[in-house]
Protein backbone atom coordinates (compact mmCIF):
# COMPACT_ATOMS: atom_id res chain seq x y z
CA UNK A 1 0.00 0.00 0.00
CA UNK A 2 1.71 3.57 -1.18
CA UNK A 3 1.24 6.40 1.23
CA UNK A 4 3.02 9.01 2.49
CA UNK A 5 5.03 10.02 5.21
CA UNK A 6 2.39 11.46 7.51
CA UNK A 7 0.54 8.12 7.59
CA UNK A 8 3.27 6.64 9.17
CA UNK A 9 5.42 8.66 11.19
CA UNK A 10 2.99 10.05 13.62
CA UNK A 11 2.22 6.30 15.14
CA UNK A 12 5.94 6.09 15.01
CA UNK A 13 6.66 9.43 17.17
CA UNK A 14 3.83 8.18 19.94
CA UNK A 15 4.89 4.44 19.71
CA UNK A 16 8.94 5.52 20.23
CA UNK A 17 10.09 3.80 17.26
CA UNK A 18 11.09 4.90 13.98
CA UNK A 19 10.90 4.05 10.19
CA UNK A 20 13.94 3.18 7.92
CA UNK A 21 13.90 5.09 4.79
CA UNK A 22 16.57 3.35 2.76
CA UNK A 23 17.74 4.15 -1.26
CA UNK A 24 16.98 1.74 -3.47
CA UNK A 25 18.53 2.76 -6.77
CA UNK A 26 17.72 -0.98 -8.27
CA UNK A 27 14.70 -3.90 -8.57
CA UNK A 28 16.86 -6.68 -6.32
CA UNK A 29 16.85 -3.92 -3.49
CA UNK A 30 13.25 -2.15 -3.82
CA UNK A 31 12.23 -5.98 -3.68
CA UNK A 32 14.64 -6.88 -0.69
CA UNK A 33 13.32 -4.18 1.09
CA UNK A 34 9.74 -4.69 0.81
CA UNK A 35 10.03 -8.04 1.11
CA UNK A 36 12.14 -7.46 4.50
CA UNK A 37 8.88 -5.05 5.92
CA UNK A 38 6.08 -7.22 4.76
CA UNK A 39 7.82 -10.05 6.89
CA UNK A 40 8.01 -8.26 9.73
CA UNK A 41 4.91 -6.35 9.58
CA UNK A 42 6.36 -2.99 9.34
CA UNK A 43 5.96 0.11 7.52
CA UNK A 44 8.80 1.57 5.45
CA UNK A 45 9.93 4.00 3.38
CA UNK A 46 12.07 3.13 0.30
CA UNK A 47 13.61 6.58 -1.56
CA UNK A 48 15.21 7.54 -4.93
CA UNK A 49 18.44 10.54 -4.08
CA UNK A 50 18.79 13.17 -6.80
CA UNK A 51 22.46 12.04 -6.86
CA UNK A 52 21.60 8.37 -8.26
CA UNK A 53 19.51 9.76 -11.14
CA UNK A 54 22.74 9.50 -13.02
CA UNK A 55 22.53 5.82 -12.20
CA UNK A 56 19.13 5.38 -13.35
CA UNK A 57 16.59 8.31 -13.87
CA UNK A 58 13.80 9.03 -11.55
CA UNK A 59 11.55 8.41 -14.69
CA UNK A 60 12.45 4.78 -15.10
CA UNK A 61 13.30 3.44 -11.05
CA UNK A 62 10.25 5.87 -9.52
CA UNK A 63 7.65 3.87 -11.67
CA UNK A 64 8.78 0.38 -10.42
CA UNK A 65 9.35 1.64 -7.00
CA UNK A 66 5.48 3.18 -6.86
CA UNK A 67 4.18 -0.37 -8.26
CA UNK A 68 6.02 -2.53 -5.74
CA UNK A 69 4.69 -0.13 -3.02
CA UNK A 70 0.87 -0.44 -4.23
CA UNK A 71 1.14 -3.98 -4.37
CA UNK A 72 2.66 -4.29 -0.94
CA UNK A 73 1.14 -5.77 1.62
CA UNK A 74 2.19 -3.60 4.62
CA UNK A 75 2.28 0.90 4.19
CA UNK A 76 5.60 1.83 2.36
CA UNK A 77 6.18 5.23 1.55
CA UNK A 78 7.85 6.33 -1.65
CA UNK A 79 10.03 9.33 -1.01
CA UNK A 80 12.83 12.28 -2.90
CA UNK A 81 15.71 11.97 -1.42
CA UNK A 82 17.62 15.38 -1.38
CA UNK A 83 15.68 17.03 -4.34
CA UNK A 84 18.08 19.85 -3.93
CA UNK A 85 16.25 21.70 -7.64
CA UNK A 86 13.15 22.88 -7.95
CA UNK A 87 12.94 21.19 -11.72
CA UNK A 88 13.73 17.34 -9.57
CA UNK A 89 11.25 17.80 -7.44
CA UNK A 90 8.33 18.96 -10.43
CA UNK A 91 9.96 15.29 -12.08
CA UNK A 92 9.41 13.43 -8.82
CA UNK A 93 5.89 14.59 -8.29
CA UNK A 94 5.55 13.81 -12.14
CA UNK A 95 5.91 10.55 -11.60
CA UNK A 96 3.52 9.80 -8.73
CA UNK A 97 6.05 9.89 -5.47
CA UNK A 98 3.92 11.23 -2.07
CA UNK A 99 6.65 12.57 -0.61
CA UNK A 100 9.61 14.78 -1.36
CA UNK A 101 12.60 15.87 0.49
CA UNK A 102 13.45 19.12 -1.01
CA UNK A 103 16.62 20.08 0.56
CA UNK A 104 17.34 23.84 0.58
CA UNK A 105 19.83 23.67 3.39
CA UNK A 106 22.93 25.20 1.28
CA UNK A 107 20.51 28.44 0.94
CA UNK A 108 20.31 30.99 3.58
CA UNK A 109 17.82 30.47 6.53
CA UNK A 110 15.54 33.25 4.78
CA UNK A 111 15.68 31.14 1.90
CA UNK A 112 15.34 27.94 2.77
CA UNK A 113 12.29 29.01 4.56
CA UNK A 114 10.69 31.06 1.62
CA UNK A 115 11.32 28.06 -0.46
CA UNK A 116 9.82 25.45 1.46
CA UNK A 117 6.96 27.11 2.51
CA UNK A 118 5.82 28.11 -0.86
CA UNK A 119 6.37 24.34 -2.14
CA UNK A 120 4.94 23.01 1.09
CA UNK A 121 1.66 25.02 0.12
CA UNK A 122 1.49 23.71 -2.84
CA UNK A 123 2.09 20.11 -1.98
CA UNK A 124 -0.05 19.72 0.71
CA UNK A 125 -2.56 20.69 -1.72
CA UNK A 126 -1.97 17.09 -3.93
CA UNK A 127 -1.38 15.45 -0.31
CA UNK A 128 2.01 15.34 -0.97
CA UNK A 129 3.97 15.12 2.71
CA UNK A 130 7.48 17.53 2.75
CA UNK A 131 10.69 16.85 4.05
CA UNK A 132 13.41 19.77 4.97
CA UNK A 133 16.86 20.34 6.17
CA UNK A 134 18.50 22.95 8.64
CA UNK A 135 21.92 22.96 8.92
CA UNK A 136 24.67 21.46 6.82
CA UNK A 137 24.87 17.63 6.38
CA UNK A 138 28.23 16.91 6.01
CA UNK A 139 29.28 13.87 4.42
CA UNK A 140 32.36 11.84 4.28
CA UNK A 141 34.71 11.00 2.03
CA UNK A 142 33.47 7.93 0.76
CA UNK A 143 29.99 9.50 0.07
CA UNK A 144 27.61 7.71 -2.90
CA UNK A 145 26.23 11.88 -2.29
CA UNK A 146 29.38 13.31 -3.69
CA UNK A 147 30.49 15.04 -0.60
CA UNK A 148 33.70 16.41 1.09
CA UNK A 149 35.72 15.05 3.53
CA UNK A 150 35.26 16.59 7.45
CA UNK A 151 36.34 15.94 10.84
CA UNK A 152 34.04 15.88 14.27
CA UNK A 153 35.11 19.29 15.07
CA UNK A 154 34.30 20.20 11.29
CA UNK A 155 31.12 18.79 11.63
CA UNK A 156 29.80 20.85 14.96
CA UNK A 157 30.09 24.31 12.97
CA UNK A 158 27.01 22.97 11.38
CA UNK A 159 24.87 21.63 13.87
CA UNK A 160 20.66 22.53 13.76
CA UNK A 161 19.81 25.07 16.33
CA UNK A 162 16.66 24.38 18.30
CA UNK A 163 15.09 27.96 17.95
CA UNK A 164 15.84 28.34 14.50
CA UNK A 165 14.10 24.58 13.93
CA UNK A 166 11.56 25.80 15.92
CA UNK A 167 10.94 29.01 13.93
CA UNK A 168 11.23 26.97 10.37
CA UNK A 169 8.58 24.25 11.00
CA UNK A 170 6.52 26.66 11.80
CA UNK A 171 6.69 29.13 9.44
CA UNK A 172 7.06 26.73 6.51
CA UNK A 173 4.18 23.92 7.55
CA UNK A 174 6.61 21.32 6.47
CA UNK A 175 5.77 17.61 7.42
CA UNK A 176 9.45 16.66 8.43
CA UNK A 177 12.55 18.18 9.83
CA UNK A 178 16.11 16.61 8.88
CA UNK A 179 18.40 17.95 11.59
CA UNK A 180 22.33 17.83 12.31
CA UNK A 181 23.52 16.73 15.60
CA UNK A 182 26.77 14.27 14.47
CA UNK A 183 25.94 11.93 11.86
CA UNK A 184 27.24 12.45 8.07
CA UNK A 185 26.35 10.68 5.01
CA UNK A 186 29.11 7.32 3.64
CA UNK A 187 31.16 5.81 5.68
CA UNK A 188 32.51 7.57 8.78
CA UNK A 189 36.40 8.00 8.97
CA UNK A 190 36.18 8.29 13.16
CA UNK A 191 33.08 6.69 15.20
CA UNK A 192 30.31 9.23 15.49
CA UNK A 193 29.61 11.31 18.38
CA UNK A 194 25.54 12.56 18.75
CA UNK A 195 24.69 15.12 20.51
CA UNK A 196 21.39 13.48 21.77
CA UNK A 197 20.52 16.37 23.82
CA UNK A 198 20.27 18.43 20.73
CA UNK A 199 17.92 16.19 19.38
CA UNK A 200 15.84 16.40 22.89
CA UNK A 201 15.86 20.06 22.83
CA UNK A 202 15.11 20.26 19.12
CA UNK A 203 12.03 17.82 19.38
CA UNK A 204 10.55 19.93 22.69
CA UNK A 205 10.59 23.47 20.51
CA UNK A 206 9.56 22.01 17.38
CA UNK A 207 5.57 21.51 16.66
CA UNK A 208 4.20 18.42 16.77
CA UNK A 209 3.00 18.20 13.47
CA UNK A 210 6.26 18.04 12.12
CA UNK A 211 8.33 14.97 13.02
CA UNK A 212 12.42 14.83 13.46
CA UNK A 213 14.56 12.75 11.09
CA UNK A 214 18.09 11.52 11.07
CA UNK A 215 20.35 10.99 8.09
CA UNK A 216 23.65 9.55 7.99
CA UNK A 217 21.93 6.53 9.91
CA UNK A 218 24.17 3.84 8.76
CA UNK A 219 27.45 3.44 10.57
CA UNK A 220 26.10 4.33 13.96
CA UNK A 221 26.01 2.33 16.89
CA UNK A 222 22.65 0.62 17.82
CA UNK A 223 22.64 2.13 21.46
CA UNK A 224 23.31 5.77 20.06
CA UNK A 225 20.36 5.08 17.50
CA UNK A 226 18.58 4.08 19.83
CA UNK A 227 19.09 6.89 22.04
CA UNK A 228 18.61 9.29 19.30
CA UNK A 229 14.63 7.27 18.79
CA UNK A 230 13.93 7.88 22.10
CA UNK A 231 14.60 11.49 22.10
CA UNK A 232 12.29 11.91 19.01
CA UNK A 233 13.32 10.99 15.87
CA UNK A 234 10.98 9.04 14.17
CA UNK A 235 12.50 9.08 10.68
CA UNK A 236 15.92 7.58 9.74
CA UNK A 237 17.65 7.79 6.70
CA UNK A 238 20.08 4.55 6.30
CA UNK A 239 22.01 3.73 3.13
CA UNK A 240 25.74 3.24 2.62
CA UNK A 241 26.61 0.47 4.95
CA UNK A 242 24.01 -1.94 3.90
CA UNK A 243 25.01 -0.88 0.18
CA UNK A 244 28.70 -1.71 1.05
CA UNK A 245 28.27 -4.86 2.89
CA UNK A 246 25.97 -6.28 0.06
CA UNK A 247 28.88 -5.77 -2.26
CA UNK A 248 31.13 -7.90 -0.09
CA UNK A 249 28.74 -10.50 0.38
CA UNK A 250 28.40 -10.56 -3.27
CA UNK A 251 32.51 -10.65 -3.68
CA UNK A 252 32.74 -13.06 -1.04
CA UNK A 253 30.10 -15.62 -2.74
CA UNK A 254 31.43 -15.03 -6.12
CA UNK A 255 35.33 -15.59 -4.83
CA UNK A 256 33.89 -19.68 -3.61
CA UNK A 257 32.20 -20.12 -6.53
CA UNK A 258 35.61 -19.25 -8.54
CA UNK A 259 33.49 -16.23 -10.14
CA UNK A 260 31.17 -19.20 -12.25
CA UNK A 261 27.93 -17.93 -11.41
CA UNK A 262 25.27 -17.10 -13.53
CA UNK A 263 24.51 -13.29 -13.40
CA UNK A 264 20.53 -13.90 -12.12
CA UNK A 265 22.17 -16.30 -9.47
CA UNK A 266 23.99 -13.02 -8.50
CA UNK A 267 21.34 -10.49 -8.48
CA UNK A 268 19.14 -13.38 -6.54
CA UNK A 269 21.65 -13.18 -3.90
CA UNK A 270 22.19 -10.11 -3.46
CA UNK A 271 18.01 -10.05 -2.81
CA UNK A 272 18.16 -12.39 -0.12
CA UNK A 273 21.59 -10.52 1.64
CA UNK A 274 19.36 -7.09 1.28
CA UNK A 275 16.02 -8.87 2.95
CA UNK A 276 18.05 -10.18 5.74
CA UNK A 277 20.00 -7.16 6.34
CA UNK A 278 17.17 -5.21 6.05
CA UNK A 279 15.31 -7.04 8.38
CA UNK A 280 18.54 -6.71 10.91
CA UNK A 281 17.91 -2.94 10.66
CA UNK A 282 13.68 -2.51 11.59
CA UNK A 283 14.94 -4.90 14.37
CA UNK A 284 17.35 -1.88 15.43
CA UNK A 285 14.69 0.73 14.78
CA UNK A 286 12.02 -0.83 16.75
CA UNK A 287 14.08 0.40 19.50
CA UNK A 288 12.93 -2.89 21.86
CA UNK A 289 9.55 -2.54 20.81
ZN1 LIG B 1 20.63 12.57 3.62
Amino acid sequence: MLVNMREILEDAEKNHYAIGCINSPNEETIRGLIKAAEEMNTPLIIDHAQVHDQLIPIERIGPLMIKYAEKAKVPICVHLDHGSDFTFVMRAIRCGFPSIMYDCSAMSFEKNVEELAAFTKIAHKLNITVEAELGVMSSTEEDSHGGKPLTREDIKKSFTDPAQAAEFAERTGIDALAVCFGTMHGIYAEEPLLDIERVKEIRKQVNDKCRIVMHGGSGVDADQVQQAITAGCSKINYYSYMAKATSKHVWEKLNAAKGSMFYHEVQEDAYHFIKDYAQDIIKMFRNNK
